[in-house]
């Protein structure tokens, strides 16, 4: 075992007014992440969310303004790729289509729609509709890499309804292919080369062996993907990881292995709406053609807001001090996540 699990339990002691002021402790921990070292808090709240609000009034409200996604909206509203580079414009598999994005951020920057729905809940994608964006969204990539090799570091992202930071309802993802990666991808990919060198083992190999043997965040299989919630959540509630075994970069990986990843995502979707949450991001990080120390892998941590004023689930620590809050032990989630797998 190569992968270390570091934590470090606090205990504060204060005169709880609850209790008529009588001695109370309570602990939370610090755990650092095994890969990138970096440092999350966990309490321990038994945090419980409350049936979300009808959603019926907010689809209503985003469809009023012309949807540029929607139905035959996307023919006329939507851009192309320049010829010399896409000459159809647009790929489209199945329903799923991807265009460049209207507002880029990064040198090939598109968007995949995954049909004309303007609205999809979480238990209504389909095997088949998420397979579709994601192969399309690889068809991008492959377009990207052909005509630049040097563009090579790929993620695929979801903001999924607006408490994740999504501003339109219709579901799409934003693909991301340039010759430099995000800040966070860089850390992955050195720490993952790193671990490499030094342990001769590939990183998440040995995360998989380890945490099918503590049987502690272990969630299982789907085909050729595994399961798992991190040690070191990034999220407020946790931080699920899916990771494409043996896959280096994403353009390896078949459509078979696509279809167990969405078996996968359709398990967690199913979890996220019996606990009331209706919101995530997803990142899938693809590492390097040929590259062993980096295999190709997903994270997703759930989104929300806290009722009665709306309270946002990222606050100073995340946000300002680079470091995650989180109230609800990974542990007692995958002991509930666990059935639907
Ligand atoms: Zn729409």
């Amino acid at each position: 075992m190569a992968v270390r699990f570091r934590k470090s339990i606090r205990e504060i002691k204060f005169l709880d007014p609850t209790k008529g002021f009588e001695e109370n402790r309570v602990k939370f921990e610090f755990r650092i992440d095994p890969l990138t070292r970096r440092r999350t808090r966990i309490m321990d709240l038994k945090f419980r969310l409350p049936a979300p609000p009808d959603l019926g009034e907010l689809i209503n409200t985003s469809t009023k303004g012309r949807c540029p996604f929607c139905g035959d909206n996307l023919e006329k509203m939507t851009p192309k790729f320049p010829p010399n580079f896409i000459p159809e414009g647009r790929l489209q598999v199945g329903e799923a289509m991807v265009f460049p994005n209207f507002m880029p951020y990064d040198q090939n920057n598109a968007v995949a729609v995954f049909s004309k729905e303007h609205f999809i809940g979480l238990t209504q994608f389909s095997e088949e509709l998420l397979v579709n964006a994601f192969l399309s969204s690889q068809s991008f990539f492959e377009r990207v890499y052909k005509a630049n090799p040097k563009h090579k570091y790929f993620s695929l992202n979801w903001n999924y309804m607006p408490s994740s930071g999504a501003s339109l309802i219709h579901p799409h993802l934003h693909l991301m292919a340039d010759k430099t990666p995000s800040d966070y991808h860089k850390l992955i990919l050195k720490r993952g080369k790193r671990f490499w060198k030094k342990f001769k083992v590939n990183y998440w190999a040995d995360l998989i062996d380890e945490e099918k043997k503590l049987e502690e965040r272990f969630l299982g299989e789907t085909g050729s993907v595994c399961w798992l919630l991190n040690f070191a959540p990034k999220g407020m509630m946790f931080d699920v990881l899916g990771v494409f075994v043996e896959k280096t970069s994403f353009l390896g990986i078949s459509r078979q292995d696509l279809s167990h990843f969405a078996r996968g995502l359709q398990k967690i979707f199913l979890y996220l709406k019996k606990t009331n949450l209706i919101s995530f991001n997803l990142t899938i990080f693809s590492g390097l053609s040929e590259k062993n120390y980096f295999w190709t892998h997903a994270r997703l941590v759930p989104r929300f807001t806290i009722p009665p004023v709306g309270t946002s689930d990222i606050g100073f620590p995340g946000l300002l001090h680079d470091e995650s809050l989180c109230i609800v032990r990974p542990e007692d989630v995958c002991q509930e996540m666990k059935p639907c797998f």
